[in-house]
């Protein structure tokens, strides 16, 4: 049975391309760029609460890291460092070697240096803090929406929690749409390249991790704005529609800009190779209200506020691609 460090050695340590000391030492030396502010933010993943027990270790790992690279791309930062703390219930090394192996992918695609961590045994859970670099001055925050801003999406909220609702056997989703919801809820692309464009552009960003209303909400509140919102995707099932409003999971960015920059944001569409939809309005009015209009233009009520760990979407059905 390998020790504590050489698990370290083994799984946790590779080269570093932008730190000055990394694993290995008390603690890690990092030099940030001048004229920088540093964006820092943790997010864990627990078995059985983030993901099912069962989950492929190499997608794992590379959505434990990606979770946390969203967050950098919702304040408009590069990513640059993460740290890593991993409490596991037994040394299984072929299942180690999958989730670093997935991590690192990640970790190279994003630039990301790994510089340390905590290696502990326990129940599984993963917990990343992850640092990036903003021009002093230029981070994205949720507090500047503005009435009169129109609100954005980028690629197609809800795919995530319909994947996760295939493959618990509470949603039947068919090809090629089931191959892209599993790949939303395993393989998640932080949007890094559009928080990087939006400097300057947009008022307020967030990313879609609880679910669109949860998340928008929380730039209403911060911003003390009302939104109208109009459904983007194809009215084919309630199941659908309340997983584009509420499900969770999608690390797609929420943001607002002036009319005036939609020429920006078409272009931006076009060099990211992302879908970006329009989907409403801020208007003046109680902080965190909405008026949802369906795709059809009828009012609807919003299935729930946002998603939360114990989420039940309606009884199942089908659903066919987005118009
Ligand atoms: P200490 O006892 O001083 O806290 P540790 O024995 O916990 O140090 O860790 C030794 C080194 O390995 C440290 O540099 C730590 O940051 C790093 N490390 C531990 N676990 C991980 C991990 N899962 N991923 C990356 N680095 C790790
Ligand atoms: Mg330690």
């Amino acid at each position: 049975m390998p020790s504590e460090f050489e698990l370290i050695a083994r799984y946790f340590t590779r080269a570093t391309s932008h730190t000055l000391l990394g694993v290995g030492d008390d603690g890690a030396l990092i030099a940030p760029t001048p004229g920088h502010e540093l964006v820092i933010s943790s997010d864990m993943l627990v078995e059985g609460t983030h993901f099912l027990a069962d989950t492929d270790p190499a997608d794992l790992g590379w959505k434990t890291l990606a979770v946390n690279l969203s967050d950098i791309a919702a304040m408009g930062a590069r990513p640059r460092w993460a740290t890593l703390a991993v409490a596991l219930p037994a040394v299984d090394e072929a299942w180690l070697a999958c989730f670093a192996r997935g991590f690192f992918a990640c970790a190279s695609e994003f630039g990301i240096d790994l510089i340390g961590g905590d290696t502990t045994r326990g129940p599984r859970n993963f917990c990343v803090t992850i640092f990036g670099e903003v021009a002093s001055g230029c981070a994205l925050r949720r507090s500047g929406a503005k009435a009169g801003d129109d609100i954005w999406v980028s690629g197609r909220p809800g795919r995530a929690a319909l994947g996760l609702a295939h493959l618990q056997g509470r949603f039947r989703l068919d090809e090629p749409e089931l191959a892209d919801c599993i790949a939303a809820l395993q393989r998640p692309q932080p949007r890094v390249a559009l928080g990087l464009a939006l400097q300057g552009l947009a008022t307020a960003a967030i990313d879609v991790s609880d679910g669109l209303l949860a998340d928008l909400g929380h730039i209403l509140e911060a911003s003390g704005v009302a939104a109208q919102l109009k459904v983007a995707v194809a009215p084919a099932s309630t199941f659908a529609r309340d997983a584009w409003l509420a499900g969770g999971d999608d690390y797609e960015l929420v943001f607002t800009l002036p009319t005036a920059k939609h020429a920006d944001i078409a272009a931006l569409s076009q060099t990211l190779g992302l879908a970006l939809t329009c989907i409403g309005r801020i208007e003046e009015g109680p902080a965190g209200r909405f008026d949802i209009t369906d795709a059809d233009g009828t009012r609807i009520e919003a299935p729930r506020r946002g998603y939360d760990h114990f989420m039940s979407l309606p009884e199942a059905g089908t659903v066919s691609p987005d118009a």
